[in-house]
Parts: structure tokens; sequence; C-alpha cells
């Protein structure tokens, strides 16, 4: 990675006692399930103050899109031991087992929880899907059932509105909580160490931007990153605009501990409209019999793989770009016209909505379909419970990496992750305040101006988001990944030396770093596994049965890439 991402410890220059000051007991970034759970549980442990910043509104975030539903074990006939091995299994190799069994044993009390919030969840009577909102108790739940999942055990709400219904839940709950404060449209630049500047020490807080208010330094006894996912820096991908990787490029900055940056998921069925964005077509309406056909009407995943539509993500996107090349079409088709009109329309309420919009009647008509970026696998360091690798910062949801998705994350683990990360990291950071304020300190970023020239951002954005969807997506090549890597240390000399002062130059200058550090890691794993499939490397190989771990170099300017197990990264090929 160029030395420049290495190099700069803070976006902005600063001076931390010039500017307007806030204190919170805690401070959670992020608006989405983890960060508004994380919330709940810091402000329900009695007197302490919580802050919520989100850099939209509430409603923007991965969660609020979400679909399918909540993987958890509900039903008598399922298992803590099923979910934990189906959940292993997608993880080819790489998923930490007591993560695993540690989530997936709280998934029945976290789903019961919000439940008793009031989230609406579909429950069958009789043979049809209905929402009974008065219903109490889990009883007679819809269960639906996905890719990887050996049982029915996705909870959803609305047929396939299960994050809308979330996300109102908490922020309902959010908002009614006394002790919690939600700044909406507050961008959240960098977390503060107290270290001189060199990364690696405790975090105080953080340094925001509001249109209205400027910027500001919210001191906090612990911080809660919850940012999310960074699906922006791919083109094609089913993320809202916000999932730009800031946090994960926030806390490398801080000097965190990042794991696995090279494994991202691809969403195999995204609707494919030219000019439209990349609405995900959920996984579950291949667990209720779609078919995916090509051009000709074939139906083909049974040629790839004998699990055929209800494979992995990572085999049914690959089998999809096959066919795709195969039959020299830039789509495939999700073919739903068996399921009846009534039926589905019932149980996919808003995807029948999308598709009418664009004149789309998936009785009649296969839906057009192609793979999407979709979920970050990788991310900052973490346990359960939130811990990272810096005092002070503590994270929850898709900016981590906890070990419970492994190489590949098996379906709809992803919210049930949120919420009980979300709650264990805002229990866990309360128990370490201390009970006093934190007292501002003296915090210096001088950065110096740059005599380079500018390079047009909005073209530096388009075209690192197309290079990474073209070569860093679902297949990759060891000569093209070290092409790419030359790419973002060419955009690196020309925009991360420079000093923006607006959220789009801040955010392409994290997509920056998100995307150079997933190309190097991509490019350093010389294996396939999970969702990293090496064109070069088809193979599986024992020697990289490990994590890679990346952090921001504290002493020159090199990335430190520890391995556990592994030789020393190769510079001469690697550079
Ligand atoms: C279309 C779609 C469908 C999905 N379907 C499912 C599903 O059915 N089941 C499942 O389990 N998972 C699903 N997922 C994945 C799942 O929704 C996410 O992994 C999960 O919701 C992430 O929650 P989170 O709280 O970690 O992050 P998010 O919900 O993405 O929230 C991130 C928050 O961080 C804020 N933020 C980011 N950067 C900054 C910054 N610099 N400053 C301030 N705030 C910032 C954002 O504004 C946002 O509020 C889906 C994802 C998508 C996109």
């Amino acid at each position: 990675m160029h030395h420049l991402f290495d190099d700069r410890r803070y976006l902005i220059p600063f001076r931390s006692k010039l500017l307007p000051q806030i204190f919170t007991d805690v401070l959670v970034i992020g608006g989405g399930v983890a960060g508004l759970r994380a919330a709940l549980a810091s402000s329900s442990a009695g007197d302490v103050e919580c802050i919520v910043v989100a850099k939209g509104e509430l409603k923007q975030s991965n969660t609020y899109w979400a679909q399918g539903g909540i993987a958890a074990v509900l039903d008598e006939a399922d298992s803590v031991a099923e979910h934990v091995s189906d959940t292993l299994a997608a993880g080819a190799g790489l998923c930490d087992e007591p993560v695993v069994r540690g989530v997936v044993e709280r998934g029945s009390e976290a789903v019961r929880e919000v439940v008793g919030w009031g989230m609406e969840v579909d429950r069958v009577v009789g043979a049809n899907p209905r929402r009974a909102p008065g219903l109490d108790e889990l009883s007679g739940l819809a269960l639906g059932m996905e890719g990887g999942h050996s049982r029915p055990r996705i909870v959803h709400s609305h047929g396939d509105a299960t994050g809308r219904a979330l996300s109102d839940v908490l922020v309902d709950r959010v908002r009614a909580a006394d002790r919690v404060r939600v700044f909406e449209r507050c961008f959240v630049l960098d977390l503060i160490t107290g270290d001189g500047g060199e990364g690696g020490g405790e975090v105080m807080g953080a340094i925001t931007h509001h249109p209205r208010y400027g910027l500001q330094v919210i001191w906090a006894g612990a911080t809660v990153l919850a940012s999310g996912g960074c699906g922006q820096v791919y083109r094609e991908s089913t993320n809202p605009s916000v999932a730009t990787g800031d946090g994960v490029a926030m806390a490398f900055r801080a000097g965190a501990e990042l794991r696995d940056a090279e494994f991202v998921q691809f969403h195999p069925t995204t609707l494919y409209v030219a000019g439209a964005s990349r609405a995900l077509i959920t996984e579950a309406v291949r667990g209720e019999g779609a078919y995916l056909i090509d051009r000709g009407g074939h139906r083909f995943m049974p040629d790839y793989d004998e699990r055929a539509e209800l494979a992995p993500r990572d085999v049914v996107s690959r089998a999809i770009l096959a066919q795709m090349a195969r039959t020299g079409h830039t789509h495939v088709y999700l073919d739903v016209r068996h399921l009846g009109a009534k039926r589905f329309a019932a149980r996919f309420p808003g995807i029948a909505e999308l598709l009418a919009k664009f004149d789309l009647d998936p009785s009649t008509q296969p839906i057009p379909v192609h793979p999407s970026a979709h979920y970050m696998i990788g991310g900052v360091a973490a346990t359960v419970e939130g811990h990272t690798s810096l005092p002070g910062l503590f994270a929850a949801g898709e900016v981590t990496c906890t070990g419970l998705h492994g190489a590949n994350r098996l379906a709809s683990n992803s919210l049930l992750e949120g919420l009980v990360t979300g709650r264990a990291a805002g229990a866990a950071c309360v128990a370490e305040l201390n009970g006093q304020p934190r007292s501002p300190q003296r915090i210096v970023s001088d950065i110096p101006l740059s005599e380079r020239s500018e390079l047009d951002l909005a073209d530096v954005r388009s075209s690192l988001r197309s290079v990474m969807w073209r070569h860093v997506g679902i297949e990759r090549e060891g000569e093209r990944l070290r092409e790419v890597e030359e790419m973002f240390g060419f955009w690196a000399r020309y925009t991360m030396d420079k000093i923006f002062d607006e959220q789009p130059g801040w955010e392409a200058q994290n997509l920056l770093t998100i995307g150079a550090l997933i190309t190097r890691a991509a490019a350093w794993r010389a294996e396939s596994r999970g969702t990293h499939y090496r064109l070069d490397h088809p193979e599986t190989r024992e020697e990289f049965h490990v994590h890679s771990v990346w952090r921001r170099g504290r002493e020159g300017a090199q990335t430190a890439c520890v391995e556990a197990g592994l030789p020393p990264m190769d510079t001469d090929e690697h550079g």
C-alpha cells in the first residue's frame, strides 16, 4: 500500500481545544441495528449518557434495507448445534467456533426482545403467512429457508421488509430513551486518540462535522463503532450511499487491528435494469422455490452444484458469472412464474411493488438479475463483547470482524450479529466507564499543504468503484490485483495528500483506503476460500488457514501484515 495511507493519521488539520466541545459517557457511531442496540444497552445501565451519531437520517442504513430476515433458533425441531454447524460450514474454516456459539445461543433471546418491543413478525396461520402483531410469544412463526441453512429459521417481517420493521422499533425506542441523544446528518471524520498522532492509543471520542454546527469534538468515556459496511467501494452494490467504509478507514488511521479485509460477500441476485440501482431480490425468493434460468430458459444451477439455487452465495454468484460468459449475456433471470402471482405478492410485497415500478410482472416474466457487492465480512477485529485492539474503542455489527462469518457469511446471520454484538458492546463499554467525564485533551493535527495537482474527485470515485468491481470482485487474479494496487498508489498520491473540507472528499479518501486494503489483502491470499476466489489459485491451501491481520504501520511507513504462522509478505511481489 502506498505510504500515504500509512502516513495520514487524521483527515483534517485541527486543534482540539479550539473546536466546540461536547461531552458524553458513551458515543455510538452508527444508527443501524448494531448502533441502536448498543445505545439502548448502554442507556439502560443506570446513570449513563449516550450520543448516537449517524451521517444521514437514521433510516439510511444497511439495516433499514434488509429484506430476508433474522436467523435464529426458534423452532423446537431446530437446535443451536445445527445453526452453529451451518454457520461453520459456510465460513470455510475461518469461523471462530466459540464466537459462533456465543452469538447463536443468544439469538432467540435477541429476537424475543425486539418482538417484545413491538417488532411485527410474520406468522403462519393455517398454511398462509400472515402478520399478527397482536400475538405474543414466538409461536407459529413463519420461518423462512435460505441458502446454507439446513432448516427454516429465518424470522421475517411484512414478507420482505424485516430491516425496516426492526429499524423502526429500535429507532422509536432510542428516541424515547431519556439518556440517549441522536445527532443525524453528523459525519464522523476520525476517532481521537491520545498518542501524539501515532495512532494505537486510547480512543477518547471523535471529531465530527455537521452542516449546521461545523466541526465539533465529542469527548466520550467509551466509543462504540457501529458504522456498517463499505458496499459503495464497488460499482455494483446492494448497499445504500452511506456505506462508504468510513468506520474501517478511521479505525485503520487510529491504529486499530483489522482482520480478513479480502472477504467481501457478493449477492447473486440483484435486479438488473440498466440505469436503475441494484435492488436486492432476497435469497428468500430462492428459498421459496424460485429457479435461476439463462436467456435460453435453461435452469443452470443443478449443472454447477447439487444444492442448486440454495447453494451458498459465492457458489451461486460464480455460477451466474460462468453462465453469463457461456451465453454471452449481461445477466440471468430469476424465475418465479411457477410460484403463482398471489403467493409471490403475499410473501414478497416489497419486491412485487418494486418490479411493478419497472413494469415487470413476475407471474408472466422472469426477473432479470445480476450479482452485486453486498456485505463486508472483514473489518475491525473485535470480540463478541465489542472489545477491539484499542482501549476505549468498542465495535459491533458489520464494521467488525468477530469471527462469526469466517470466510463467508451465512444468510441472515448479520442482523442477528448486530442485535447480539450491539447489545453486548453497549453493556461492556458501560462496565468500563470510570464514572468521571473525560476531560478535554490538547490534540493537534498538522497536515502539510500538498503542491501536487488535484484529480477530479468524482472521477476517482467512479474509477475506483469500476476497478474494484472488475478486478477485486467475485473472481480475482494475482497479476490484476497488483495492477490495481498500483492504481491505488497513483490515486493516493493525488488524493490522500489533500485536505478536503466536505463529506464527498472525506468519503473518497475512505473509499480509497478501504479499496486499497481489500486489494492488498486479496493479493496476499494466494488461495480460494469462501467468498475469495482466485482464478490463479482455485485451490484452498492449508497454509492460508489463518486470518489476515492488518494494521497501520507504527514505525516508518510500512503497513504491518501479521499473518499467524505465515512468512512475511513477499514485498518484491506485492510492493
Ligand atoms: C439490501 C440489503 C439487504 C440485506 N438483507 C439482510 C437480511 O435479510 N438479513 C441479514 O441478516 N442481513 C441482511 N443484510 C445485511 C445487514 O442489513 C447488515 O449487515 C446490517 O444491517 C448492518 O448493521 P450495522 O448496524 O452494522 O450497520 P448499518 O445498518 O449499515 O448502519 C451503519 C450506520 O453507520 C452510520 N455511519 C456510517 N459512516 C458514518 C460516519 N462516517 N459518520 C457517522 N455515521 C456513519 C450510517 O449513517 C448508519 O447509520 C442486508 C443488507 C442490504 C444492503
